[in-house]
């Protein structure tokens, strides 16, 4: 019963034998119908013509590589008119017509192709015994059958780098189910307006300020609503507040001194400034110097929000060193 069990479509396969070599476990079986449909003329046959071996890969067993020996019978169709002469049953569901691996094999490769891809997906797959080079795992994905997806009603058209650098095409998003829904070649309005074309119904578009995206959207689909993303949102904010400020340098200045007096006559603030003094004092009197952190490091990211908030880092201790600077 249990070997019966380890066996893939354990109703439709029947053990014969089981052999365990040196590093391999072979399963013998035959399938267990009597007679098969013909692919051509779906008649069923019991003219056995002739049998030959299949040996597809299966999940490994304790270490163990498992390789199916499978005497697949070739039937001769008993339709005159048909075809086909003969013809070898199939069981799809258990092994794939031409496969080498049984299919819930192909399924468990496709899944560690999906999250490791080829090369690393390559040495995890030896590594438990049932081996698949990176071309293959590569190929299954490729194989996948692509989901079918509902025209999104609010998308996100955006830059993707097929080579960061020097290739790029457009990716579009379902906004609402998160989810990507098409990699187009290009970043050209006629590439975009085709296929907002192709798919109508989009009601909002969501885009950069590229003026191809702009033409594509409107060329594509001239019923949607076409708004900024918000990354592109805060960037124009952000732009017009850089203008803004550098074009009143006197406000600016009279700004910052007012807020300095501020913090001056507060506690937090004349605490902050005190450090500020003091950390400076240090450096000039060189007994500590700037050194700067690898950039991206959890060190530089605490240097500058120490910058922005030194009270709030510092211990009592070094805080007492540091407001004590002439002392
Ligand atoms: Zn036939």
């Amino acid at each position: 019963m249990l070997l019966k069990k380890l066996l893939p479509g354990d109703e439709q396969l029947e053990l014969d034998t089981l052999e365990l070599g040196a590093d391999a476990l072979i399963l013998t079986v035959h399938a267990t119908t009597p007679e098969a449909q013909c692919p051509v003329c779906h008649h069923s046959s019991r003219h056995i013509h002739g049998v030959y071996l299949r040996k597809p890969l299966d999940l490994s067993r304790a270490g163990f590589v498992v390789r199916i020996h499978w005497h697949v019978r070739r039937f001769k169709c008993k339709d005159l008119g048909c075809a086909k002469i003969t013809f070898a049953e199939q069981i799809p569901e258990v092994i794939a017509p031409y496969a080498r691996r049984t299919t819930r094999l192909a399924d468990q490769q496709r899944q560690v192709a999906y999250i490791a891809g080829g090369e690393p997906g390559g040495q995890l797959m030896t590594s438990v015994a049932t081996p698949a080079s990176p071309d293959t795992l590569l190929r299954l994905i490729r194989a996948t059958p692509e989901e079918d997806y509902p025209t999104p009603r609010v998308l996100g058209v955006d830059d993707w780098a097929k080579r960061k650098g020097q290739t790029y095409g457009a990716i579009l998003v379902d906004l609402e189910r998160r989810r990507p829904v098409e990699l187009l070649k290009d970043r050209t309005a006629a590439t975009l307006a085709a296929w907002l074309l192709a798919h109508p119904g989009i009601e909002i578009i969501s885009r950069d300020r590229g003026s191809e995206m702009i033409k594509g959207a409107g060329d594509g689909a001239p019923q949607a609503i076409q708004v900024a993303d918000r990354w592109h949102l805060l960037k124009n904010l952000r732009e017009a507040l850089e203008r803004f400020l550098e074009s009143k340098p006197a406000s600016l200045k009279a700004a910052v001194e007012k807020s300095t007096e501020e913090a001056v006559g507060s506690d937090v603030g004349s605490q902050s400034l005190l450090i500020d003094n003091g950390m400076n004092n240090l450096f000039r009197s060189g007994k500590i110097s700037r050194q700067r952190p690898p950039k991206g490091s959890k060190c530089a990211k605490r240097r500058n929000v120490c910058v922005l908030k030194p009270s709030r880092l510092c211990s009592q201790k070094g805080l007492a060193r540091i407001k004590s600077p002439g002392s």
